[in-house]
């Protein structure tokens, strides 16, 4: 239903579909590996992955690139999984699940090495990583060969065999593709294809000993899984070559049948304020810069559920953001007016008092109880009214009192009269301060004549209009109030030290008073507290009765103003 723009990537699938090179099928995938937690960057590779496969009728993989057993495991596993359903997607097409690992693939992948070797397309290297690093060359001086380059297919065969039999020490050897020392291309440069790693892996325990490179892994799994259109981002524009070249020599052997997947590289997402490594991000939480992995001010993908965005605010942001080759900043404010667009036709309107200042109505009665509602969304009168009693004591904001008023003050100070919204016009008559002279009451007199809703409320012109909660009534509750979690724009631009740029005020954290829809809230709730903003009865501490709000978004974007 929303109006899809066109991209580059969706003119190849077209052109691909009007040429007849697939026969009509799209077949993506999405490969994380399994070494992190999600963040908002995938979530773009993931809208445009699952996106498209959604599309144009096709599947997309979930794909685990599980490769390097140091740093994977199954949490990281599980995580993603859930992240990614989350987003409203699934692997399954036809009653099939299209949820692989390369570790499946570990066997196959270590045949098509021996195949290579075997039609001269790979050796057994014995130089250590500095030795190799040396020879490699620049981007101005050609490689050096390395002296076992020239081994036998036989004797390849047979030490790449003792590799894998655990016969030698991590580093001792490697498996490198025979490409071209002298290419302009580094990455051609005969890159290793396998090393040793005497690692214990969360999927394949400790049958292997010896683990496939990205660059190996990649292409065979895409081919193995007969993807079409092979989606990564633009730092693997290079890597596209050797893409290429290995899945040519696995069709020359007869292992693949062309078309032969095709890599498309697009933008990765750059978000301002934020930072979207995982390795970064690990190290954020594993030094207690925040609280966990789901801490609201972490661009994970659990952190931004838990901030209170919703699956469908992250489709409006992907959709708006769009998909291109060009590197870009986008802003946070992007992500934040795509959830404030998202929630404000939907969210039920509340009142919450964040910094809460008694109110005394002196001339209201010790026990009276007047009733009074407010619509729960002011466009969708359908949606009824949320009921709330006025009574003698209130809580107001504190900052919507004041003994000395600026110009152009409208709320409360001694002799102003302002209307407590859907309740009654007020006139302050003074304050009660303790021994250090802090304001800590306020006390008024009401008009009995001026209710909202009543023929009497229009005869009272007043110009200031402030929201209150009873504080007979109101349901306390622990408000989380959430900004950026860096105070500069590119916090990690340039290799600078991005823990400098903490942002030391991203969470605050109040005691409030919520009027009671607000309290009986179900977790994950999402409520619009007027005048504050979007909040989120937090999904794993609040539960109706004892309510924990975390602040989305504000109403307006007023960061830095
Ligand atoms: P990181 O550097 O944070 O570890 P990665 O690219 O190594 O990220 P992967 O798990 O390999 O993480 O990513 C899975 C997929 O998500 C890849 O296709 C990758 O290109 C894509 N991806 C990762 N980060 C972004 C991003 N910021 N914008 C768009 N796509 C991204
Ligand atoms: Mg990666
Ligand atoms: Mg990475």
């Amino acid at each position: 239903d929303a109006v899809v723009a066109s991209n580059f990537i969706r003119n190849i699938i077209d052109e691909d579909a009007r040429t007849g090179k697939w026969q009509g099928r799209v077949e993506t995938r999405f490969p994380p590996e399994p070494n992190g937690y999600l963040h908002v960057g995938h979530a773009k590779s993931i809208h445009v992955n699952f996106g498209l496969a959604r599309d144009y009728g096709g599947v997309c993989h979930l794909r685990f690139d599980d490769t390097n057993p140091e740093k994977e495991s199954t949490e990281y596993v599980d995580s993603i999984i859930d992240a990614v359903q989350w987003l409203g997607f699934s692997w399954e097409k036809d009653g099939n699940a299209h949820l692989y690992y390369a570790s499946d693939y570990f066997e196959k992948l270590y045949g098509f090495a021996c195949l290579l070797i075997e039609r001269g397309h790979a050796y057994v290297d014995s130089q250590s990583a500095d030795e190799m690093r040396a020879a490699r060359g620049s981007l101005t001086e050609p490689g050096k060969p390395s002296p076992f380059r020239d081994r036998t297919p036989a004797e390849n065969l047979d030490l790449f065999a003792r590799m894998r039999a655990g016969e030698f020490a991590d580093g001792e050897h490697v498996l490198r593709a025979k490409i071209d020392m002298a290419s302009p291309n580094i990455n051609m440069r005969d890159p290793v294809i396998y090393r040793i790693r005497h690692a214990h892996h969360h999927r394949t325990g400790d049958a292997w000993c010896v683990y496939p490179m990205y660059d190996f892994t990649h292409c065979v799994s895409d081919a193995l899984e007969n993807i079409t259109h092979s989606l990564c981002t633009l730092e693997f524009e290079d890597h596209r070559p050797l893409y290429d070249w290995f899945l040519d020599r696995l069709a020359e052997a007869g292992q693949f049948a062309r078309p032969l997947p095709q890599q498309i590289e697009f933008a990765r997402l750059k978000l301002t304020y934020a930072i979207t490594s995982k390795r970064k991000l690990i190290q954020l939480v594993q030094e207690g810069h925040v609280d966990a992995w789901d801490d609201p001010r972490l661009p994970t993908i659990i952190g931004l559920r838990r901030r209170g965005y919703t699956p469908s605010a992250i489709q409006l942001f992907c959709d708006r953001i769009g998909v291109s080759k060009a590197d870009s900043w986008i802003d946070m404010s992007t992500l934040e007016q795509a959830l404030r667009d998202d929630l404000d036709p939907v969210a039920p309107r509340a009142i919450a008092v964040l910094d809460p200042l008694k109110l005394i109505v002196e001339n209201f009665p010790e026990d009276g109880r007047e009733p009074c509602s407010a619509p729960v969304h002011p466009h969708h009168p359908e949606r009824g009214q949320r009921d709330f009693v006025f009574t003698r004591e209130l809580w107001i904001e504190r900052d919507d009192f004041t003994e000395t008023p600026p110009k152009g003050y409208f709320r409360l100070f001694p002799g102003n009269k302002v209307r407590l919204r859907y309740g009654f016009v007020i006139e302050c008559i003074g304050a009660d301060k303790d021994a250090d002279g802090n304001v800590v009451a306020v006390r008024c007199r009401y008009f009995p004549d001026s209710k909202s809703g009543t023929e009497g409320a229009n005869t009272y012109k007043v110009k200031g209009n402030i929201h209150w909660v009873s504080a007979t009534d109101a349901v306390a509750a622990e408000v989380r109030l959430y900004d950026r979690l860096f105070a500069e724009p590119q916090p990690d631009a340039g290799g600078r030290d991005f823990l400098q740029a903490l942002n030391p005020n991203a969470k605050r954290t109040v005691r409030a008073f919520v009027e009671p829809s607000a309290g009986a809230l179900a977790a994950e709730a999402r409520v619009q507290f007027e005048r504050h903003g979007y909040f989120v009865a937090d999904r794993r501490d609040s539960a109706p009765g004892r309510p924990v709000f975390n602040r989305a978004v504000s109403l307006k974007d007023s960061w830095g103003k």
